[in-house]
């Protein structure tokens, strides 16, 4: 699961979080908890129509047998005439969608009044903690047995896994935003865990969520062929040009965690194609 890769002459070991199974990624550690849970009530989300949070929950409904109710704000034309990526395998997966300009006041009253299970977007609670114990437990089982320390990077939508893996692992823990600025990522995080010493560094520009740029699809092209593994290429390749724009201030071995998603690919990669910028 954690292996040694070569990129661009430097080398970095690399946790496969996105080989678990079917259920992968840190959508899978944050919603271990729940798992575990002898869960009978049908649950209820919100965020993008693209969300991989969305499609993991669709998953994770279908494995405990419940229903899984789903609000977005808009739902653009061509994704309904042709559902798509992570959206049309959550459809797939029984997702029932509900559309509402205010989705999130929306998905939580319509919990409360059906007495189901309301999950936050990307899974952003405290209940996803637990998973992140195990994942610690593999890197640190993995850093005795071959006596390295590492400094773990991991790029972050709200914050929720570099929070709570910084919580549980010994090593220390650097993320940057692939949404929002630098300071809103250290507010969710701290909101989340208030003592965290989980670092957070500046990509050399900003990003907004989802943004097509060249040097983005450029550098996941780049790790795909130079690896041989295929990243996400909404958060990782943010993440990856931040990790080598701060390279020289890493003192230990790096660890990046491959964080899953990589079916959100499909729609990302049609965009780029309909803007002929690959
Ligand atoms: C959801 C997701 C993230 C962001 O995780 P947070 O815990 O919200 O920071 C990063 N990478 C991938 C591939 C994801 O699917």
């Amino acid at each position: 699961m954690i292996r040694l890769v070569e990129f661009r002459d430097i080398k970095f070991y690399i946790l496969r979080d996105d080989l678990l199974g079917e259920f992968n990624g840190n959508k899978a550690r944050k919603l271990e908890y729940f798992l575990d849970l002898d869960l009978k009530t049908d649950i209820v989300s919100h965020g993008s129509s693209q969300s991989n949070a969305m499609y993991s929950l669709s998953v994770f409904a279908k494995i405990k047998g419940v229903k899984f109710h789903y609000f977005v704000s808009h739902l653009n034309e061509n994704l309904r005439q042709n559902p798509i990526g992570n959206f049309g395998f959550a459809l797939q997966n029984g997702m029932i969608l509900h559309i509402d300009s205010e989705r999130e006041s929306a998905a939580k009253a319509y919990a409360k009044t059906n007495n189901m299970l309301f999950i936050n977007e990307g899974v952003a609670m405290v209940q996803a903690q637990h998973g992140f114990k195990a994942q610690a437990k593999v890197i640190s089982e993995y850093a005795k047995l071959h006596s390295k320390i590492f400094d773990i990077f991991l790029p972050s939508g709200t914050g929720t896994s570099a929070a709570y893996l910084s919580k549980y692992s010994e090593f220390d823990v650097y993320t940057c935003p692939c949404v929002g600025d630098s300071e809103y990522l250290r507010m969710q995080i701290h909101a989340l865990e208030p003592n965290s010493d989980v670092k957070v560094l500046q990509p050399p520009k900003k990003y907004h969520f989802g943004d097509l740029k060249p040097e983005l699809v450029k550098i996941w092209q780049e790790l795909r062929d130079e690896t041989g593994i295929e990243f996400e290429l909404i958060y990782d390749p943010v993440g990856f040009i931040t990790l080598l724009a701060n390279f020289k201030n890493f003192k230990n071995d790096i660890l990046y965690i491959h964080q899953g998603g990589v079916l959100g690919n499909i729609s990302q990669l049609q965009r780029y194609k309909y803007k002929g910028m690959i």
